[in-house]
């Protein structure tokens, strides 16, 4: 999240505990603030977190500290993990938002056509491995420019292609270019936003608010000599 926020991309708020006493201490400042619900996810190297219980709503303290303790005490075991899981230390704490539907989006490299390539469905927060076995043709697949990038006449084309309406059309765009950057200038090998969602309409949003909540990176790690600040996250 933090790498998406730096590249602009429209992430929520959020904190970071290592232990359980500060989860439950950010968990209380954003209920004393009046938010209704809370997200606590373990960050792992990993994804799969959902289904393996490492990322919880809660709407109260007492189970804010019990999701806490949870997965500070259990290893995250998934289907992207092996049998042997991945220690969690550290939790991601921030206000839940509102989910009118879920999208994937990616660039990755496809070393078939030799190309970074962006991938998104409309079917998105679920595994996309699942998607792509049971119903490929719900992937697209743009292959980039080597030079040019992503262009936004092809995030655009996708924008439509998703279903975006309206106002998301424009945000929809805007991820995906800053997304196709942030790949180029991080020497990353995937980044991949699962879910991007959309929020509930309001009155300040008539077509709701596109954003980013969840986040994977894969980086090269050849290129780490020249990426300080991406080798610190390892
Ligand atoms: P993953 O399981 O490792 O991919 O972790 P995610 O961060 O993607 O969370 C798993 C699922 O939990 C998402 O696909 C969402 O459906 C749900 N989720 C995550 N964050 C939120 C949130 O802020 N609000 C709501 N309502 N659901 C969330
Ligand atoms: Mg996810």
């Amino acid at each position: 999240r933090q790498l998406l926020a730096e590249a602009g991309v429209a992430v929520p708020a959020f904190a970071v505990a290592d232990n359980i006493a500060t989860a439950v201490a950010e968990a209380k400042k954003l209920f004393d603030a009046g938010i209704k619900e809370i997200v606590i996810k373990g960050q792992v190297h990993a994804g799969g977190r959902g289904k393996a219980g490492f990322v919880k709503l809660v709407t109260n303290i007492a189970d804010a500290e019990a999701a806490a303790t949870f997965m500070l005490t259990n290893k995250m075991v998934s289907y992207q993990t092996g049998p042997e899981g991945l220690v969690v230390r550290k939790l991601l704490i921030a206000a839940a938002e509102q989910i009118a539907k879920e999208y994937y989006l990616a660039i990755t490299v496809d070393r078939t056509r030799r190309t970074a390539t962006l991938i998104a469905s409309a079917e998105g927060g679920v595994e996309i491995e699942v998607v792509a076995e049971k119903n490929p043709a719900a992937i697209l697949k743009v292959p980039l420019h080597p030079i040019l990038g992503l262009q936004a006449f092809q995030a655009r084309e996708v924008a439509f292609q998703l279903g975006f309406k309206g106002k998301q059309v424009g945000q929809a765009v805007d991820i995906m270019m800053k997304i196709a950057k942030v790949f180029r200038e991080k020497d990353a090998s995937l980044v991949e936003i699962n879910p991007l969602v959309v929020t509930p309409a309001d009155e300040k949003n008539p077509d709701g608010r596109v954003l980013a909540l969840d986040a994977k990176f894969q980086f090269d790690d050849n290129a780490l000599f020249r990426q300080p600040a991406v080798g610190k996250l390892f």
